[in-house]
């Protein structure tokens, strides 16, 4: 049994696949954090979003895998665990810009299917419904305004203390929004099957009852 939820940066995929893999027995994969890995690497090479050629042999170096720890997914990037270092803001950027490309989404989509094949998985992502895992039982399209994303990610940096600005927050999201939606190589959208749940007024309760509801009602 796998489950799908897409959506855009910030929508509060991988707080709510995390609650909901912890209450349905499942196994959370954050494919972004792979992308995430990925950019990591490059940046660390020094090699620019705009290189295409250097990024696709590249590919060839990275080995990315996934661990868990008490539950929390671990990502291992050449054999160094990343998890913390790839949360960066300017990795998330980097991760929008080069999943364009079509080698690096070979390699994590393979690497995301075989986990599915293994086991009861939640996955979030940009393309898991449409493209990852297309049989997925249930899929969501998880969303909400591109204000209430921008605004969300603004208080969660406050809490830690972090100074930033509102507006330019909610550029970067729109900005990565229309590279996601845009791209030619699975484009971030709704799957045909998938439901439409808008959280931009909901609470994480709410949006996990509902899912939970919908994810009975495929099981009964
Ligand atoms: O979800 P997160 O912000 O961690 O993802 C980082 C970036 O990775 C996204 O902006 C998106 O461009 C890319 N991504 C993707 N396909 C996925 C997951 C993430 O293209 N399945």
């Amino acid at each position: 049994m796998n489950i799908a939820i897409d959506g855009p940066a910030g929508a509060g995929k991988s707080t709510i696949a995390k609650r909901l893999a912890k209450d349905l027995n499942f196994i959370y994969v954050d494919t972004g954090a792979m992308y995430r890995a990925m950019a990591l690497y490059f940046l660390e090479k020094g090699i620019k979003a705009s290189e295409e050629e250097e990024i696709s042999r590249a590919c060839e170096n990275i080995e990315i895998s996934i661990l868990y720890d008490q539950g929390e997914q671990q990502v291992i990037l050449n054999g160094k665990n990343v998890s913390s270092e790839i949360r960066r803001e300017e990795v998330g950027n980097m991760a929008s810009a080069v999943s364009v490309y079509g080698k690096v989404r070979e390699k994590l989509v393979a690497l995301q299917q075989k986990l599915a094949q293994d086991a009861d998985v939640i996955m979030d992502g940009r393309d898991i419904g449409t493209w990852v895992l297309p049989g997925a039982e249930l899929k969501i399209y998880l969303t909400a305004s591109s204000y209430t994303r921008a605004k969300r990610r603004f208080d969660e940096l406050e809490e830690k203390g972090i100074s930033c600005d509102l507006q330019e927050i909610e550029k970067d999201i729109k900005d990565r929004d229309y590279r996601d939606m845009n791209r030619e190589i699975s484009p971030l959208k709704q799957a045909r099957d998938a439901v439409l749940v808008d959280s931009s007024d909901m609470g994480i309760e709410e949006v996990v009852e509902t899912i939970k509801k919908l994810y009975q009602e495929r099981v009964s």
